[in-house]
């Protein structure tokens, strides 16, 4: 199956038509709820909300409820007490500890950009460290670690951004990943505050008190799920957080309302899909660092890895003037598809534009594309193996309210995330693109998941690693493998392309056998750890595991023996799952 194929699936995909007035509508009311943090009453009535929308459509839906590990700031005051008494306003910051209602009094120091470098020639010991830089687990830990009582970090502009800090993915595991928490307090402030408190700092003798009450504690949480059944046992999943910070309306109501609005679409269509689409509102994406995708992925494994064709996540859409479209979190064998589709209902993308797209998606690595998936943004499926596919509405290049290096809105994360800045016309496009995408998945007889993807990313992420240890011939076997399997997918493939459409039998055959090779080999590209373990919520690479090959030009005769132990174990374990995927495909 090659991808242009599919587009002549395009045409019956342009009878799709959001209702621009049903998207508004269901940002306004969900808005209207106000911040929808998971467990608390609000979620149970934006819960309820999506419930009484999905059965006046008459789409069927389960509601799961869990307990989840969940953590948000309640109240968050920062008080310069020298050289002057002055309030500031600040918010607070997920997963980090509660000061008590007595709060921090402590010296304020400058440390910048707040990375351990920072703190070298600094005493921060005891006091409240004040850093250019949104406050990240990373600078938590740093700020920690030189002795600081507090971290307060700053936007780029005059809003406030709610972050979290957690650096596990999903409820804690064990007594061991609760006490990972950052044992630091935190809060965040705008950019003219912090400038302003900068100066203080290095001027010495600023004094503050910081009162950062957090609430974090197991909670139930509410978890709707809706299902538009298809001829075919396999289905697409798609997932929208539904909790928020603040009102939320492109963070993460926008996306709601898309996924809302594509139940409705294909639960009236006068035929069934030919694969099923199975619709989840996650709660505790940031107050529970991707609990509810990962509390599913959890409970589902085996569903998941037998019957899922890919996970679409919905995040970031439907921004005022966010006229660029940015595939991202796609994984390789999903890239040509996509990037088909995106073509036939866009166009050209301006190159300008395309390169700005880029460079806010910047990854690590320094050859795999810049779409590939991130370790954040419910990616919870890298385990089960699925395939992943998103696209969020970014604002343009010099767009005044863009954050830099980001394509993200000041209002994201910020109180100013209202109504007022979800655009219902920007919105209806982004239901149209995701209506599109989705029907070239669920109504393609041939499932248009290209495995060559997979082998030019596995190559892509091999070649910064063989660059860094030119000697070490260990990386050879899996540029073997990676070709074997290579030649097995091209005539996989061809095989596909020359299947009969009418032939359900044959082509439910030939898809069954596409989804093992995929899910037996993706979490071997993605994951460090085991398929069903969730790695940590801190940056990541493909093909993690050969992270430490980046220094060995650095290392000492016996860092290198190591090295070639752990290596070893590595590379079996991708030359393993290469080889069967191969199998699968051969058969
Ligand atoms: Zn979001």
């Amino acid at each position: 199956m090659t991808p242009t194929q599919n587009s002549t699936l395009t045409a019956r995909a342009a009878s799709y038509a959001p209702s621009r007035d049903r998207l508004a509508r269901t940002v306004a009311d969900l808005c209207a709820l106000g911040e929808k943090v998971s467990g608390t009453p609000e979620e149970q009535q934006a819960c309820d909300y999506l419930t009484a929308q999905l059965r006046a459509m008459g789409v069927s839906y389960k509601v799961h409820r869990f307990d989840s590990y969940i953590s948000y700031p309640t109240a968050t005051t920062l008080t310069l007490l020298v050289p002057e008494a002055r309030d500031i306003p600040a918010v607070g910051v997920a997963f980090t500890r509660d000061t008590g209602a007595a709060g921090i009094e402590a010296d304020i120091v400058w440390a910048g950009a707040g990375g351990p470098e920072q703190y070298a020639d600094l005493d921060a010991r005891g006091k409240i460290a004040l850093i250019d830089k949104l406050p990240t687990y990373g600078l938590c830990e740093a700020a920690r670690k030189a002795g600081a009582a507090a971290l307060v970090g700053m936007s780029s502009g005059p809003q406030r951004h709610k972050m979290t800090c957690s650096p596990i993915w999903g409820a804690p595991a064990s007594k061991a990943e609760v006490d990972a928490m950052p044992a630091i307090a935190g809060a965040s402030i705008n950019r003219p505050d912090g400038e302003w408190l900068r100066q203080l700092a290095q001027r010495g003798g600023a004094r503050g008190r910081l009162v950062a009450r957090v609430d974090t504690r197991w909670r139930e949480v509410l978890l709707p799920v809706a299902e538009i059944p298809g001829t075919e046992p396999e289905f697409l999943l798609m997932g929208a957080h539904y909790c928020t910070w603040f009102d939320g309306a492109t963070d993460n109501i926008g996306a709601v309302a898309i996924l809302l609005e594509l139940a409705r679409l294909f639960q009236g269509r006068a035929t069934p899909p030919r694969h099923g689409i199975r619709l989840a509102w996650w709660p505790g994406h940031t107050h529970g660092r991707y609990a509810g995708s990962a509390w599913y992925a959890d409970e589902f494994w085996h569903e998941l890895n037998d019957r899922a064709i890919a996970y679409f996540n919905v995040d970031i859409n439907g921004s005022r003037r966010a006229y660029n479209k940015a595939l991202r979190n796609q994984t390789g064998e999903a890239a040509a598809y996509t990037a088909a589709v995106m073509r036939d209902v866009l166009g050209e993308i301006d190159p300008d534009q395309a390169a700005s797209m880029q460079a806010c998606l910047r990854r690590p690595e320094r050859y795999v594309h810049h779409t590939r998936p991130h370790r954040a943004s419910d990616q919870s499926f890298w385990g089960v193996g699925l395939s992943g596919l998103q696209v969020s509405s970014f604002l343009q290049k010099d767009d005044p309210d863009r954050l830099p290096n980001s394509g993200l809105a000041r209002w994201w994360h910020a109180e100013e995330d209202t109504v007022e800045n979800c655009d219902p016309d920007v919105l209806l496009e982004d239901a149209r693109l995701h209506a599109q995408l989705v029907h070239g998945l669920v109504d393609a007889a041939v499932l248009p998941l290209d495995l060559l993807g997979i082998a030019g990313d596995v190559d892509d992420a091999l070649r910064e690693y063989a660059e860094a240890a030119p000697e070490l011939r260990l990386l050879d076997e899996i540029a073997a493998a990676v070709q074997r399997f290579r030649g097995a997918a091209q005539r996989f493939h061809a095989a596909g392309a020359r299947l009969d459409p009418a032939d359900t039998a044959a082509t439910a055959a030939w898809n069954r056998r596409l989804l093992r090779a995929i899910h037996g080999v993706n979490p071997a590209v993605y994951l460090l750890g085991s398929p069903f373990q969730q790695d940590r919520a801190t940056g990541s690479r493909l093909l993690p595991g050969f992270k430490p090959l980046l220094d060995w030009q650095a290392l000492s005769t016996d860092e290198r023996r190591m090295l070639r132990v752990a290596l070893r174990r590595e590379v079996n374990r991708l030359v393993h799952a290469l080889d069967e995927a191969r199998r699968v495909i051969e058969t």
